[in-house]
């Protein structure tokens, strides 16, 4: 057989029409197919055969059992479902796709199309014609495609599953050459940190600037177009306001220069409240007296260092008040040291009260405390001095069991232009303390500079 056996023999088409229909078939290099549902009769091109590595010759007799036993069994199953279909008139043409075995022992894709010809008398199905067309390229880069995007829905979920661990968010952001930006992607975190879902920041890219602290809107621009103009990583800590809470955050985002002249960034914000109160506490921790809440010993002399070297600068002057307790041993050892402690505490209370906001209350040593008095001259610190070692004379101390009084003694002294350290004010606060203390307690005593306390 050869594909003079083909359609164009056909009893059922004209000359003319067969002619063309084989050169349109050429073309396609479709196989074709002709069967005669009732006697299992069937005719097939050259191509058919070929579409399975087969020469028609090779093949010998020829009938449906040819289809049916070079067609995967699954594949059979399928056909003839759709089969019935077609000969029921449910469908207005039969069409399957079907591995058929080739002759090498692998699986070709085959769409196999088809349509009823002709009925019996008896309206049963009879002639019917069709084609084969081999689809094994399109069917092997289809499930190539299908492989590639499972694997890349799989990463995304991954990517998502770790985004989702994380206190923040991921995302994409794309900045056009004529200055518009867009969010291509974004995080389901975004709603936590800019309460916008990653749709509407999808849509509407500026609604992200809306949450940021209108104090850090600045620095979070600056920060991007340094990293537009530089190339660098876009770093930045700031705010946003979230149901009226205000939250830090941390970005960092690696920019991407286009050849369109686009610049997409990838990068991540993170939440960091928990982190920078923890900061913050730990700094209050770092500087303050555990036992009063004063300033400690370290940041006192910081603070002090501070002035100091404004000073030098033509900063204001400024003063220092040392005092100790009076006869503190016997507070102690008449009420207990945790009476004394709370002697310590209480005292804090009342002078924090008599002090501005830019003085400094420092406990320096053990019931030993020093007062830092910016913009401040000799006078006015004595005054306060004084002011405060009457306030103590008249406070009564709530003990465990008993009230008690106490006194304090304080020295006073002043920056001095000749200064060259920052301590040397304490030395001389410490010196008209010394001489308070020898000269009876209670008492403020200041260091003049004749180099002796008055
Ligand atoms: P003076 O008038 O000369 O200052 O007499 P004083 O008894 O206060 O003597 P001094 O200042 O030399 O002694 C300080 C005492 O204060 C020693 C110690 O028992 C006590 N003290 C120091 N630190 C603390 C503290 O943190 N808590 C308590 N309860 N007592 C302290
Ligand atoms: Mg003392
Ligand atoms: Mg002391």
């Amino acid at each position: 057989m050869n594909d003079a056996s083909g359609p164009a023999d056909s009893a059922y088409l004209g000359q003319g029409e067969a002619a063309r229909l084989r050169t349109i078939l050429e073309g396609t290099r479709a196989g074709t197919w002709e069967w005669n549902v009732q006697t299992g009769e069937t005719v097939f091109n050259e191509r058919w055969a070929e579409i399975i590595g087969y020469t028609l010759d090779e093949l010998k007799l020829i009938s449906i059992k040819t289809w049916l036993t070079h067609t995967h069994p699954d594949d059979l199953v399928v056909s003839d479902q759709r089969l019935q279909a077609h000969f029921r008139g449910d469908t207005d043409y039969y069409e399957c796709e079907a591995r058929m075995r080739h002759k090498d022992g692998h699986w070709v894709w085959v769409r196999d199309y088809g349509r009823l010809v002709s009925r019996t008398p008896e309206g049963e199905p009879e002639w019917m014609s069709g084609t084969h067309i081999d689809i094994s390229a399109s069917r092997a880069y289809q499930e190539k495609l299908e492989t590639l995007q499972a694997e890349q829905q799989r990463t995304i979920e991954r990517l998502e599953k770790m985004a989702s661990r994380i206190p923040g968010l991921v995302y994409q952001f794309e900045m056009r050459p004529d200055g518009s930006i867009r969010f291509p992607y974004a995080s389901a975190g975004i709603a936590r940190i800019y309460n916008v879902t990653p749709d509407q920041v999808r849509e509407d890219a500026t609604r992200i600037f809306d949450a940021i602290h209108p104090d850090d809107h600045a620095h979070v621009r600056e920060a991007a177009e340094a990293s537009r103009l530089s190339g660098e990583d876009w770093i930045c800590e700031y705010r946003v306001i979230v149901d009226d809470e205000i939250r830090w955050v941390f970005g960092r985002a690696r920019p991407d220069f286009r050849d369109d002249g686009r610049i997409v960034w990838y990068g991540s914000i993170l939440d960091i409240t928990a982190q920078k109160e923890l900061e913050e506490r730990l700094r209050q921790i770092a500087v303050t007296d555990e036992l009063t809440g004063s300033a400690n010993r370290r940041q006192f002399m910081e603070l002090l260092s501070r002035e100091f070297f404004r000073y030098k600068r033509n900063g204001p002057g400024y003063a220092v008040i040392l005092f100790d307790f009076d006869w503190f041993k016997q507070v102690n050892d008449r009420f207990g040291h945790n009476v004394g402690d709370l002697v310590l505490k209480e005292t804090t209370r009342v002078l924090q009260d008599e002090l501005r906001a830019s003085d400094t209350l420092g406990r320096v040593g053990g019931e030993e405390f020093a007062i830092l008095l910016p913009d401040s001259d000799m006078d006015s610190a004595r005054q306060l001095a004084e002011r405060l070692r009457q306030t103590i004379a008249r406070h009564r101390f709530e003990g465990t069991d008993a009230t008690l009084q106490g006194t304090i003694t304080c020295g006073v002294a002043v920056a001095d232009p000749d200064d060259d350290q920052s301590n040397t004010i304490m030395l001389r606060a410490d010196k008209a303390l010394y001489h308070g203390k020898s000269a009876g307690r209670n008492r403020v005593e200041t260091f003049r500079s004749s180099g002796n306390a008055r």
